[in-house]
Formats: C-alpha cells, structure tokens, sequence
C-alpha cells in the first residue's frame, strides 16, 4: 500500500455516486450539525450522546486520559445498562413496543415487547444470583440465536456480571479457551440451535470443554430442540425450570461508568485471539448514538434487523445494545439465509416490514451469486436503508446490494469499525453524505482517523498506507482481558500515541477513506505492495465472479505471486479448475483494471470460500493451501469441510 499508480487506479475509476435521497435528509436524527458541534468540542458532544441515557449518577469528567492508553469515559458517573435498555423505556410508557420479532429457522416465531423482556431479563437476573452470581464475576454463553441470548446477556449486565459470548460454531476447544482465559464460573447453554435445517447440538461440546474447567459451577440450559443432552446432576439446570421459577422484580443496580460490561474475544482471523474488554457507559453511549445516527432510525415506525449472529460484536452493538438503547423494533433470525430455500431473508423482510438491514458483504456476494431473481420474488419495498459490515465492500457488490435489495433507492452505509472499536466508526452519516460504492468515506462526527505511512506521517489525498485513529473514543476497548502489555504492544506501540488498527487504507482525491485489508494480507509482487481488496473488487466486477479471495503465496521469480480463489455467479465450477479460456479472462480482466502488476499467477474455482461465522474470509488459510503447506489453526471456521473441499479440488500445487 505505498500508494502506487498501478494500484490505485483502479479505486480512482470508481465514479458512480449517490447524494442522500431528499426526504432522508430532510428528516434525520444527525446531519452537518453533528460534525460542527464535535468539531466545536469533542467532549461536549461526546457528552451530549452520553445525555441521552438515563444515569444515576452524573459524571464529574467526560474523559480522563491521564493513564494513556487506558481511558476511562464519564468518570464518576453511575447506570445500569440494562434499566437503560429496558426498564426507562417501560417507564416512558413503551411496554407494549415489540422489541423482537424472532423468527425460528423451523418457521416457529415469538414476539417480545419491552415489558415482556424487561420481566425476563429480571427473572434471568435473579436466576444468576440464585446461583451465586456476584457483579464483576464472568459468565459466559454458548448459544443459539433465539430470544433467551439477548435475556441471558441483558441479566448479565443488570447484576453487572460481564458476560463472555462464543460463538455457537465455535469447537469444545474455543470455548474451553476462552471459559479459561477469562475464568468464568457460569455457562449458559441451549441443548442446541437449528442451522440448516436440522438441529444442531451444543450442549455435548459444552460438557466437552468442561472437563478441564473445574472452576464453572453451574451450566443454566435453555431448552430449544427437545433434543437428547447429558447430564451431570448438580452443575446443570434447566432455564425453564429455574429462571420461570424467578419473580419478575429485580431493582437494578447502577454501576460505575467503567464497570466491565463484557469481553468479546475477537474471531481470530489473524492470531490468538484476544479478550477485548468494554465497559459501560461510553459504550452504550457511542453505540447509542451511533446506531441512532448512522441508522437514523425512527422508533415510532422502523422495523430494524442486523442479520449477523449475536456472538459477533456487531451482535452485540447492534441486535441488542444500540437497538434497545434506543428503544427499536428489531428482528432477531435463528437460522440460515437458504433454509428452507434461498429467499428466506427476503420472506422476512417482507413478514415483518423490515425498513432497515444491516448485513456483511460475504452475504451479500452471496445473494448475488444464487441470483437477483430471488429477492425480486419478495415484497422488499419497506426497506429504507442498508448498511454493511465486516468486510470492505467490493463495489459491484455494493451496487448490486443497493439495486436488487434497495430498488435503487436505498442509501448503502458501509460502517468500518471493529471489535475493539465497539461502535461505528469510519461510515457514512445517510443525510448528509453523498455516496461511493466501495467507500466508507469519513470518520463520524467524535471520532478522528487517518491514513499514515511507515513512518507514521500522514498521507496526501490519493496515497494509501495504515488506518490509525488519533484520539480515544467512548466505547473505545479498555484493554485485552488480562494482559494489559498485549493491549499496549497490539495498538498504541506501532505508532505510539495513535491507535494502530491493522487495517490498510488509501485516502482519494476528496480525502475519503478506502478500506483496503488487513495489513497482515497486503501481497508483495516484485516490490509492489498490492492489497487483496483491490484485486478482490477487481475480480468481482467481472460478470460470472460473485465472489473473490486472494492471496500472496511465495514466488520464486517475483517475492509473492497472486493466487485467486473464486466463486462463479449461478454457483457453476467448484473442481478447483477453471476452463482455460475463463482463467485467461479474468487473468486479462484484473490486468486492465488494475495494471499487469496485479495479474493473478492462478485463479482457481471453487464452490465455498473458507470463513469465520462472522463472514470475514480467512485468507490464511487459503495462503497454506496455495503454498501447499498444513493448514494453521481452523478453530474458527464455520465448517471446515470447506478447506477439505479446496484441496480435494485443485490440481496439484504449483
Ligand atoms: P481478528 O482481529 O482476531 O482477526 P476480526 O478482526 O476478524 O478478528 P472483527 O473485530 O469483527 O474481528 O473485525 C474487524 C475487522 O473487520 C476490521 O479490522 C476490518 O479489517 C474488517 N472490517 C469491518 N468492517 C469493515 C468495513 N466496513 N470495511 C472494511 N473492512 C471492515
Ligand atoms: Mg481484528
């Protein structure tokens, strides 16, 4: 990412773009006046947000960086994050407001308003106490997507007991790791999920990974499938026999404003993976605001749905605590986007009125590959607006997002933030921002980014180099659970003072951001520096490419020789080989996008890319394969058959 010719060339050709439809911006929560008062004063404005939560105490100090790089937000300041979510809102007189529509994969549904789960999360509250559940111990979960998650994680927070939330994908071994790393004494479990179409268990692995977990007294295991689950009397309890059995009071306690509220350990795309630790009141200050702003969500009439899974962070921010800061109606989906057929999603949309979506790119390509035809089958005219997450959105596929889910009229906002991040942070504010496919533009009001170069100098408009941030922010991570010299060596020693995210970013001519990959996957082909992204979007615009992965694999004459892996649209091909005249085609087609440099050494077809449950690519393990070597630790896969399929598939290692 030096930011040479060849390589940005291809970013610079992207000139379609969309201003913010009128009545969006006519009407919105946040707009140019957002981006004067936090230019005016950040803190004010970081406090304005904090202002629209119910505290018990006010702070004394929005911000103390006098310990850098452990910040602490609103300091002094007392809440609940659950009574923030819940119990205000019932006050206000919102009971009756559907907080979930949830879905179950088999068809089955239940609706839950505002009362209904503040009576919930209360019972679940002192189910946890009854089993000896303390604020500051650590519970974690296990579990499918279904509407006691988001009761077990809101009880969690109301004891102030933070919570510690594994993917339902992940292995006995994930889980074990991380019940361990963050000492948790508490699981809370289903006997299973569905996912494609039949149950799927989870209980076995819990029962796995707790053979060498002699701290966790108590497994709590909510019902689900009916399926058969062992049972080791005295550590496990049935949900509905003890938490139905609760009263519907509990009087929340308010906590301090950096009480630890959860540790997420992110998904482990690039290395071990780390406790990310939030806190709690700049965290549901920025994902309050944030998911107000960027979503500009009306709670009188949206009908909102992150369609990710809860034990993702955008879960997190964005089915439970943005959402229900702000008292929104949301969908909550259990199961799979082709069970029992391809337009599940859009069935949804249709069902509920769905106005506003908020997906990941691997989805999206997805779709595109099964077909436009598909969603033009549903009712999809109450979307209002889209948003994406978790990857850089190759162009083509962000306007294929816009035309065949958004009929052309739904603005795309395209959120660049991570787990450590805990909010929005680089994306587009819909009213104000004309849009580019494949950009998310400028960091939001509060927040301050930039795009720096080896040596930590800034980079002009039109040059690339690393995505820093250059000042905290509310929900920004406190440290990584337990080793807080990981948390210093990780983000603030590449370039000290700065947030160092990982991430590649090139800046353009208007001074918009470009999100590029992870640093650790940027190719180097004879001595230029050449960001899978750039070559992914390059290889999507091509008409029978839905979806690209690229890697640098070791090259004799060259440093690195690119290899692609890709998905044909209509899902043909899948023997690891393509035809000749294709590979050829596309071979040519990256060489005009982009410049001869970025010609891919092989392409290789293939019938799934292998990736986390989040949906991120994990392009390391496509490197081990296309430098024919054993495959690195695939823990957090979601199946990894996939990586079986590749090999079986390709022709023998060049
Ligand atoms: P690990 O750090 O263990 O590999 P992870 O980074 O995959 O885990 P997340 O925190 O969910 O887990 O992912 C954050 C990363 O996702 C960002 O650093 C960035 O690479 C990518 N990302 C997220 N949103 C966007 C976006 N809108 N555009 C480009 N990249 C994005
Ligand atoms: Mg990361």
């Amino acid at each position: 990412m030096d930011g040479d010719g060849a390589t940005l060339a291809n970013l610079l050709r992207e000139e379609r773009r969309f201003p913010p439809p009128s009545g969006l911006a006519a009407a919105a929560n946040a707009g140019a006046d957002a981006f004067a008062a936090a230019d005016a004063d950040g803190e004010a404005f970081w406090a304005a947000a904090a202002a629209r939560l119910e505290w018990a105490e006010p702070w004394t100090q929005v911000l103390d960086w006098s310990r850098a790089p452990f910040a602490r937000w609103f300091t002094g300041g007392r809440l609940n994050v659950a009574a923030n979510c819940l119990d205000r809102h019932v006050r206000d007189g919102l009971g009756d407001r559907v907080a979930f529509h949830w879905e179950g994969e088999p068809g089955d549904t239940r609706t839950l308003t505002y009362a209904d789960l503040k009576d919930e999360v209360c019972r679940a509250a002192n189910a946890l106490l009854s089993l000896g559940v303390r604020a500051g111990d650590r519970v974690a979960l296990y579990m499918p997507m279904i509407p006691e998650t988001v009761v077990a994680m809101l009880a969690c927070a109301r004891i102030g007991a933070p919570h510690t939330v594994v993917f339902g994908g992940f292995s006995a071994d994930a889980l074990r790791g991380r019940v361990l790393d963050c000492d948790a004494r508490v699981v809370i479990t289903a006997d299973g999920g569905y996912r494609k179409g039949a149950a799927s268990a989870l209980k076995p692995a819990v029962d796995e990974a707790l053979e060498a977990c002699p701290d966790v007294r108590s497994v709590l295991v909510v019902r689900r499938t009916g399926q058969d689950v062992a049972w080791t009397e005295g550590r496990d309890v049935w949900w509905h026999d003890l938490v139905a059995a609760q009263p519907a009071e509990h009087e929340p306690e308010a906590f301090d404003s950096e009480h630890p509220l959860y540790i997420m350990y992110t998904s482990g795309t690039t290395a071990r993976p780390k406790g990310i630790l939030h806190t709690s009141g700049g965290y549901l200050t920025q994902v309050a605001w944030s998911h107000w702003a960027v979503f500009d969500v009306k709670p009188e009439q949206d009908v909102y749905w992150t369609a990710a899974d809860i034990g993702w962070v955008t879960g997190h921010s964005y089915i439970v605590y943005g959402p229900l800061a702000n008292g929104v109606t949301s969908v909550l989906y259990e199961g799979t986007p082709d069970t029992p057929h391809q337009g599940r999603w859009w069935e949804i949309v249709q069902k509920y009125g769905v106005t506003i979506l908020y997906c990941a790119p691997t989805a999206i390509r997805t779709f595109m590959k099964w077909g436009e035809e598909i969603p033009a089958r549903f009712d999809l005219s109450s979307l209002r607006l889209l948003g994406s997450v978790g990857e850089p959105i190759n162009p083509e596929a962000w306007i294929w997002y816009r035309q065949a889910i958004g009929s052309d009229r739904c603005p795309v906002v395209d959120t660049w933030w991570q787990t450590e991040t805990g909010a929005h942070m680089i994306s587009p504010l819909p009213s104000v921002a004309t849009l580019k496919p494949g950009s998310a533009l400028r960091p939001l009001p509060g927040i301050h980014a930039d795009v720096v170069d080896d040596t930590g100098k800034p980079v002009p408009n039109g040059s690339g180099g690393y995505l820093v941030l250059t000042r905290p922010w509310p929900s920004m991570l406190r440290t990584i659970w337990g080793d807080e010299q990981r948390y210093i060596d990780t983000y603030w020693s590449r370039f000290p003072g700065w947030y160092f995210a990982g991430d590649g970013a090139k800046k353009d001519e208007d001074g918009d951001i470009w999100l590029l990959g992870r640093v650790d996957d940027v190719m180097n082909v004879s001595g230029h520096r050449i960001s899978t992204t750039e070559v992914e979007s390059a290889l999507v615009s091509h008409p029978r490419v839905a979806e690209a992965a690229v890697v640098g694999a070791a090259d004799a004459t060259t440093g690195q020789g690119i290899v692609a892996f890709v998905i044909l649209r209509g899902g043909a091909g899948g023997d690891g080989s393509t035809g000749d005249a294709l590979a050829t085609e596309l071979r040519a087609h990256v060489a005009k996008e982009i410049g001869p440099i970025a010609r891919p050494r092989q392409i290789l077809v293939v019938a799934e890319l292998p990736k986390t449950r989040s949906g991120k690519i994990m392009r390391r393990l496509l490197r081990d394969v296309a430098e024919n070597r054993e495959l690195g630790d695939v823990t957090t896969l979601t199946d990894s058959s996939v990586m079986d399929a590749i090999r079986d598939g390709l022709p023998a290692a060049a």
